[in-house]
């Protein structure tokens, strides 16, 4: 299938409503990783550029926020149906920069849906009254932070920047967005969604380009107050410094994952092994909340991969354009590379039992090591690829303890018919989200989502995401 696109790609910076190149004019490539050609060069923002688009939203703060709910909702609510109108260009343009299979494409229902719930949701944000002090009356009350900054990965872009975005907004801030070197051609096409819904200039500004300088200098920026990150745990690190080192800015931070799936004897193990592997091949493996690491009961070992390498090998790799294709290849050469040297590591401390390198471009075939030394890398880093470590255990407490031993904790899970067991289990687990007879990526959209641990600071999901926008002021009233 060819790679261009239906309508000319747009890659310029979106700062102020207006398209514009990078001042320095550099421009990095984005490449289909399904047959590795370049299908667009996207401009770079410099330190100038996030200056300037810094600069936008400070401006444009004050009368967005003195707008009020009634005010901006209407924006939002415009934003929210014109994503369903962009969805074929949505999808084909994600698929290109991405290679996730365009059949799985439902991102832009998503984020439309995300803007409808935030536009008349931001009345919610309330704070507190008291009299319980004598001679006072005491309020704190929830105000934005001013124009805040956001970076975003390349695993669900578009997901990403509504997930972010229409909360921070609708509380009455104005943000600078970086999207991922990696995936940016959809947080642009969501740019001109922004320009045709009319928002006030400076509201929401969009740059693309690597870490370095354009991530960087948003993390360092003296008038960014309030970061917002999605990524690696490795970079999460480094916003953190730069925050500390600049001025103290608060950090929101969704990391990466190492998720645990616990299988116990008495499961339904023809659900747990649909679900578990579906887990770890869903978009290659690219996704934070994967289960990497599957713990079976002894007793139900052999019986329980029987299943799950039967359904585990049944994908269709291919042009992630086909709608016919379920596994596409990884995003770039240095996440398949990545994915090769983690293939490496399992060959040399276990037995890889099922996939392997696909030897076709970027393609990893869904792939099975048993018996894993719990220290090995490959139990302990995340691998981002079609990769699953099946061990087994004896008992409820051992199973617990190599669950939990990891630097991570965004996603466990754990399935067994005895409700005691469950209620026990999802107590112990260490993880930001348990899931009882389920795994990721099943989630509930008004429930918590974030980690324990190195996998974040924060939470995000439609109940609590605006919190992570507001800061809260106490206004003292002395009456006489
Ligand atoms: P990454 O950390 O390499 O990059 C994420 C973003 O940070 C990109 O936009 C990148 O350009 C930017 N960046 C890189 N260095 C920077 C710096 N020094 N300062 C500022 N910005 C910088 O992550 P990735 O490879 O894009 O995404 C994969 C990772 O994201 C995985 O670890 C995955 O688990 C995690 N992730 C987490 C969640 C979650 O909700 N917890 C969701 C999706 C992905």
């Amino acid at each position: 299938m060819a790679a261009e696109a239906s309508q000319p790609i747009e890659t310029r910076l979106f700062i102020n409503n207006e398209f514009r190149e990078s001042s320095d004019k550099k421009t990095f490539e984005v490449v289909f990783p399904y047959t590795k050609e370049v299908v667009a060069n996207v401009h770079q923002a410099s330190v100038d550029d996030v200056n300037d688009a810094v600069a936008a939203g400070k401006a444009a703060f004050p009368a967005w926020r003195d707008l009020g709910v009634d005010g901006r909702a209407p924006y939002l609510r415009k934003l929210s149906e014109l994503f369903l109108e962009a969805n074929n260009e949505l999808a084909r343009l994600e698929t290109l920069s991405t290679g996730r299979p365009i059949s799985q494409f439902v991102d832009a229902y998503m984020s439309s849906e995300i803007f409808r719930y935030y536009a008349d949701a931001a009345w919610n944000s309330q704070g507190t009254a008291s009299t319980h002090t004598p001679g006072i009356l005491s309020m704190t009350v929830k105000e934005p932070y001013g124009v805040v900054g956001l970076i975003i990965p390349w695993n669900f872009p578009l997901v990403m920047w509504s997930h972010k975005i229409a909360p921070a907004i609708a509380a009455g801030n104005t943000v600078v967005l970086k999207s991922s070197e990696k995936a940016p051609l959809t947080s642009i096409l969501a740019a001109k969604l922004v320009q045709k819904a009319g928002f006030p200039p400076g509201v929401i500004n969009i740059v693309a380009g690597y870490g370095n300088p354009t991530g960087t200098t948003l993390a360092e920026h003296m008038d960014i107050r309030c970061i917002s990150f999605t990524g690696s745990s490795l970079t999460g690190q480094k916003i953190q410094v730069a925050a500390a080192k600049s001025n103290m800015k608060h950090c929101h931070m969704e990391l990466g994952g190492k998720s645990p799936a616990v299988v116990f004897e008495d499961a339904d193990l023809e659900a747990a092994a649909t679900q578990t592997q579906f887990s770890i091949q869903f978009n290659s493996g690219q996704v934070c909340v994967a289960n990497s690491r599957v713990y079976v009961q002894e007793s139900v070992y052999d019986k329980f991969v029987a299943i799950f390498r039967e359904k585990f090998a049944a994908v269709k790799l291919g042009d992630p354009l086909d709608p016919t294709t379920s596994h596409g290849p990884q995003i770039d050469a240095l996440q398949y590379k990545r994915v090769q040297e983690y293939l490496g590591v399992g060959q040399k401390d276990a037995s890889l039992t099922q996939g392997g390198d696909a030897n076709d471009g970027f393609f990893v075939k869904p792939t099975i090591f048993e018996k894993v030394p719990e220290d090995s890398r490959l139990m302990r880093e995340e691998v981002f690829g079609p990769v699953v470590a099946i061990n087994t255990f004896k008992t409820e407490e051992e199973a617990v303890q190599k669950a939990n031993d990891t630097e991570f904790g965004l996603y466990a899970s754990v399935f067994t018919k005895d409700l005691d067991r469950a209620v026990r289990m999802s107590r112990a687990l260490q993880a930001g989200l348990v899931g009882v007879n389920c795994t990721s990526p099943t989630n509930a959209k008004d429930a918590a989502f974030g980690g324990y641990k190195m996998s974040g600071n924060t939470r995000e999901g439609l109940l609590y995401s605006m919190e992570n926008f507001v800061q809260k002021k106490s206004i003292l009233i002395k009456s006489g």
